[in-house]
């Protein structure tokens, strides 16, 4: 039997199937009741009503709609924050914007590297000719 500490409430717990101690995988079945219980009545609810609703914290709804127990097909506003600028997003756990530039700025870094090493070659190059350029005007 592994032993280990739940994430969410930091009790010691056999580690089981599930990352979380039992009391918390029950609390989160409660939490869950309680959000499509609002859902029901409220379709047009948006995490935020939910949550101020229900006082689930919006991470633990985020995480219900990315485990898909809470889906925007039935409630068209249950979008979650970009886990970058927080803006609401259905997908992923980013915003478009925020990927372009995540992934901007990985290609630039990857390019500002060869950059500056082409740029130091530069330099050797220009010095050996300002080098001759000297010797010439000796
Ligand atoms: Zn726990
Ligand atoms: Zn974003």
């Amino acid at each position: 039997m592994n032993l280990g500490n739940c994430p969410r409430c930091g009790k010691l717990f056999a580690n089981n199937f599930r990352d979380i101690c039992p009391s918390c995988i029950k609390d989160i079945e409660k939490e869950y009741e309680k959000c499509l219980e609002y859902l029901r009545q409220e379709k047009l609810a948006t995490i935020q009503e939910v949550h101020e609703a229900t006082g689930v914290s919006v991470k633990q709804i985020t995480k219900f709609i990315k485990e898909g127990r809470i889906t925007v097909a039935n409630n068209p506003n249950m979008m979650y924050p970009c886990e970058v600028c927080g803006v609401l997003i259905r997908e992923n756990n980013m915003c478009d914007s925020c990927r372009t530039r995540l992934t901007r700025d990985l290609t630039a870094a990857v390019r500002e590297e060869g950059g500056a090493r082409q740029a130091h070659d530069d330099r050797n190059h220009s010095g050996a000719y300002s080098a001759v350029d000297k010797f010439r005007n000796q």
